[in-house]
C-alpha cells in the first residue's frame, strides 16, 4: 500500500492516535479517475467566481471532461486505505474499509477491524486537530 503524496490526491486523509489513546491510524481515500473519459480526476466543483472547492457540494466533477457523478453515488464506490497500529494488540498492519461512515461508541466513524485480534477500531469525525 503506498501513501498519497499529498493531500490533493485525496477526498480524505487523516494521520492521528486513536482515541483509546495508544494505537494510531493513518487513513486516506484516494480521488478516482473519471469512468467516462479515463484521464481527469474526479472533485468537487470549484466556483469560479472564487476560485474556491465548494466543498458543500453534492456532486463530483471530472477535471478534464466535465462529468459529473453524485457524491452519495461515487463514495460507496470508494475504499479508505488505512495504516494502523492496534490500540488493543500492538499489531501493526494494511487493510481498508468502505468510505461510508457507521456509528462507532456513538460516534460517525469508518470501522475497521484489526486483522491480528478482529476488534473493531472507529476513526471518528469528531476528534480535534484533523481535516475532516
Ligand atoms: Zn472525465
Ligand atoms: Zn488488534
Amino acid at each position: 500500500m503506498k501513501m498519497p503524496e499529498s493531500m490533493e490526491e485525496c477526498f480524505y486523509f487523516t494521520n492521528r492516535t486513536l482515541e483509546e489513546g495508544k494505537g494510531n491510524v493513518i487513513a486516506w481515500v484516494r480521488r478516482p479517475k473519471c469512468s467516462k473519459c479515463g484521464k481527469g480526476i474526479m472533485g468537487k466543483p470549484v466556483d469560479p467566481k472564487t476560485g474556491k472547492v465548494k466543498k458543500k457540494a453534492d456532486i463530483y466533477v471530472c477535471s478534464e471532461c466535465g462529468y459529473e457523478v453524485a457524491v452519495d453515488e461515487l463514495n460507496p464506490t470508494l475504499n479508505v486505505e488505512i495504516q494502523y497500529t492496534c490500540p488493543f494488540c500492538g499489531n501493526s498492519g494494511e487493510t481498508t474499509t468502505e468510505y461510508i461512515r457507521k456509528k462507532y461508541k456513538g460516534v460517525d466513524a469508518y470501522v475497521f477491524t484489526c486483522q491480528k485480534c478482529g476488534e473493531k477500531i472507529g476513526i471518528t469525525k469528531k476528534m480535534k486537530a484533523t481535516k475532516d
